[in-house]
């Protein structure tokens, strides 16, 4: 004969199934705020920023002075940047005038070019 170390005879499974149904209650409650929260506080970030950031040579050096080539997408479409050449790995043809043309074409929200200089 096998001896559990609980006995589940007398184990209170009406409250063993509240305390379940209260956990899965609070998960639910918990995901559908969360939810929530990311559909309507979520900050869009300017497309452009990603198409700039395509156009980098994409090393993350920092040469740049900026963090990353994220960062330095950032500084150039909000005209912050405004020598790509600061970009020291990158080239005249293959990001540069990618870049300037594409910026060119894409102005922000309120109709105003950032087209940086070479
Ligand atoms: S210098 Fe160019 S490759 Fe290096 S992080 Fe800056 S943008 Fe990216």
């Amino acid at each position: 004969m096998i001896k559990f170390l609980v006995d589940f005879s007398t184990a209170n499974w009406m409250g063993i199934l509240w305390c379940a149904l209260i956990g899965v209650g609070l998960g639910l409650i918990l995901g559908l705020i969360l939810f929530l929260c990311g559909h309507f506080l979520e900050v869009k970030e300017d497309e452009r920023v990603a198409a700039v950031e395509k156009m980098l040579p994409g090393y993350n050096c920092g040469s740049c002075g900026h963090a990353g080539c994220h960062e330095m997408a950032e500084a150039i479409v909000k005209g912050e940047a405004k020598k790509l050449s600061v970009c020291r790995p990158g080239k005249k043809d293959k990001n540069y005038d990618p870049i300037i043309a594409y910026l060119s074409e894409h102005p922000d929200k309120d109709g105003n070019y950032q087209i940086p200089e070479i």
